[in-house]
């Protein structure tokens, strides 16, 4: 997908497929893979981000509260836990990306795709 989000044509030129967004960027298929990694790497590490910020926030608020309510601080904890369960699963999930292929590996299986796959999109 490209950066500006645009809808992506598909067009070859001799034996090599291209792609041109609405707004006129290029982009190679290879381009492409390696802006997918890049997505998928960013959106994983967001999500990581998201669940150790809020084991953090439930164990700050669980020692901050913990004289003045007998309540919140059994429901902080586990929300911390559930967290924890989180970050676990999302190092799963990025040991298991890791066994996607790299798209330097696809660049002459795309080059030689047949030509019926020529056109527009
Ligand atoms: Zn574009």
């Amino acid at each position: 997908m490209p950066e500006c989000r645009s809808v992506l044509y598909k067009f070859r030129d001799e034996r090599v497929l291209h792609f041109r967004c609405q707004l006129g960027h290029g982009f190679s298929a290879r381009t492409l893979f390696q802006n997918l990694a890049a997505a998928r790497e960013d959106a994983l590490w967001f999500a990581m981000r998201a669940v150790v910020e809020e084991a953090a926030l439930s164990r700050y608020l669980m020692r901050d509260s913990g004289s003045r309510d007998t309540h919140l601080p059994s429901f902080l904890c586990e929300l911390a836990d559930r967290a924890d369960t989180q970050i676990g699963r999302l190092r799963k999930v990025f040991a298991s990306i890791s066994d996607l292929i790299e798209p330097d590996d696809l660049e002459t299986t795309i080059v030689n795709l047949p030509r019926r796959d020529a056109g527009v999109a």
